[in-house]
């Protein structure tokens, strides 16, 4: 098939609207990659409370107003908004669905102050999922292609198998559901089953129930006409091993042949040290010296004394049990007693964030440390440190260790997930793109940042390691050249 394909892209997080993580800028680079081969592809999203009218200019579509969206045996209303995601060619025009009661909060899954989900987060993503597919139907646009993403997205592969099987509109409609993570399901009680509205027979091991929940995420594998993840490590790790699978390892096995790990790329727009806005000085391969400007403006910002050669190991990271951070508390005194210094911005649970404030306390000379989101820092952190670490439990593609190849800051991570596909461990004589540890265990975490620290020490051989990663290709143009032969094999006849 040669035409010009209509996909609809179905996200909870969109960058720069709304973001929690690395979903959020796939939703925005995919697409926009996409629509440059040469394709028309929109974006749906809930319009949450702080993506503000003026300053993402959003306007309403009149045609679009006061739908009807049966939930249980209510029928709320949701409204459509419309903008547009710059690109540099084309834009990328996005609808956002809304409706006050669901969406007009603060927080995206959960509220920020008590750091508590939402109590209902069911209803709101089954609102999500039935007001896309109404929405679609109102608008008249038809698409070849719904590329659905993660549990929030999940129950709209398992309304186009059941109610709307038979409707003209969707009838030639193909579902693509992307795992970006198996840990977050959406699983809730039986209550939750009857406000979608989905026929009673789905509440079944071959349907939307794992473990006597209704399960979002199983919604979407089970229903989707194609599954894919984000690199090809993880997409096997989730088929063979329970804690990867995360219990629903068996039914991925079993659509092995429809589930494809496609990696995730980069925006090199966004993340291009040779024209940042928000770093110090502006550099690329062939002025990898200027990373010191940048590493003496990160150290002022922390309050951190530069010294030239000194090693800045960075961080930024979610914290979370996914994310290896409890290895870091482990061995990073022991690191920190060496020349070393440590920068780290960070948010999440609140007990690692109190054990790192405390270990901040102890090394106020070596460490600094940021507890928040904060995203023009975290361009400096890239910008400015010599290595980052990444030490996940699992990690089904991740950004940041391409980000910092790309600023040629030597990523050091744990061999799981797309770090083991993006990161080539460090071979001697100039080869490699990092240092990398198999298990998960912090005496290895420790051995991996002190070999890296060794090779630090000769400045040709580091420089070579640099260049290596700063000269990689992560753009979005391989995979998503992927993703649309997926989606002309999905429409193939
Ligand atoms: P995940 O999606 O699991 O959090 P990724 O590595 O795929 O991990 O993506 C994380 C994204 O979120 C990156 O763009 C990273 O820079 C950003 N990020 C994570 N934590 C913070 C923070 N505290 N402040 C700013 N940006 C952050």
């Amino acid at each position: 098939m040669s035409r010009p394909l209509n996909i609809l892209f179905v996200s909870s997080e969109v960058d720069p609207f709304a973001k929690t993580g690395g979903l959020a800028d796939v939703s925005s680079a995919l697409p926009k990659a996409i629509k440059d081969l040469g394709h028309e592809i929109r974006i749906m999203m809930p319009r949450y409370r702080f993506i503000g009218e003026r300053k993402f200019r959003l306007h309403d579509i009149i045609r679009l107003k006061d739908i009807p969206i049966p939930i249980g045996s209510a029928s709320p209303i949701v409204n459509v908004k419309s903008s547009f995601i710059s690109n540099l060619k084309e834009k990328v025009q996005v609808y956002f669905l809304d409706n006050e009661a669901y969406f007009g909060r603060d927080g995206i899954y959960q509220n920020p102050t008590t750091k508590k989900d939402y109590k209902d987060n069911d209803e709101r993503f089954t609102f999500f999922c039935r007001g896309v597919l109404e929405t679609l139907k109102r608008l008249g646009w038809q698409p070849d292609i719904i590329h659905c993403n993660d549990w929030q997205t999940g129950l709209i592969p398992a309304y186009l198998k059941t109610i709307y099987k038979d409707d003209p509109f969707f009838r030639t409609v193909r579902s693509v559901f992307t795992i970006h993570n198996m840990a977050y399901q959406g699983a809730f009680g039986h209550e939750s089953f009857t406000k979608s509205g989905l026929p009673k027979e789905l509440f079944s091991t071959d349907g939307v129930e794992a473990y006597g929940k209704f399960n979002f995420l199983k919604a979407a594998l089970y229903y989707a006409d194609v599954v894919t993840t984000v690199s090809e490590k993880y997409a096997e790790e989730i088929c063979t091993s329970d804690e990867y699978g995360a219990g629903l390892n068996g039914l991925l096995a079993s659509r092995k042949k429809d589930l494809h790990g496609i990696v995730n790329g980069i925006d090199a727009t966004l993340w291009n040290p040779a024209a940042d806005e928000y770093i110090f000085r502006k550099y690329d391969a062939k002025s990898i010296e200027a990373k010191d400007e940048n590493k003496k403006s990160l150290l002022k910002r922390f309050g951190l004394e530069f010294s030239d050669r000194r090693p800045v190991i960075g961080a930024i990271s979610r914290l979370v049990d996914q994310k290896g951070f409890d290895l870091v508390l482990e061995v990073m005194e022991d690191v920190l007693k060496g020349d070393v210094q440590f920068v780290m911005l960070a948010a999440g649970d609140k007990e690692s964030e109190k054990k790192f404030d405390q270990l901040q306390k102890k090394n106020a000379k070596k460490m600094g440390l940021v507890l928040g989101y904060d995203e023009e820092l975290s361009h400096l952190i890239e910008a400015g440190s010599d290595m980052f670490l990444m030490p996940s439990r699992y990690e089904p593609c991740g950004l940041n260790q391409m980000y910092s190849m790309r600023y040629g800051t030597v990523p050091v991570v744990r061999a799981t997930g797309g770090l083991d596909d993006t990161v080539e461990d460090y071979a001697g004589s100039g080869k490699g793109t990092g240092f990398k540890f198999e298990k998960y265990d912090s005496r290895e975490l420790l051995k991996a940042i002190q070999r890296a620290l060794k090779v630090y020490q000769q400045p040709e051989e580091w420089k070579k390691i640099m260049r290596n990663g700063m000269q990689k290709d992560f753009s979005w143009e391989y995979s998503a050249r992927k993703y649309i032969n997926l989606y002309k094999d999905l429409l193939r006849p």
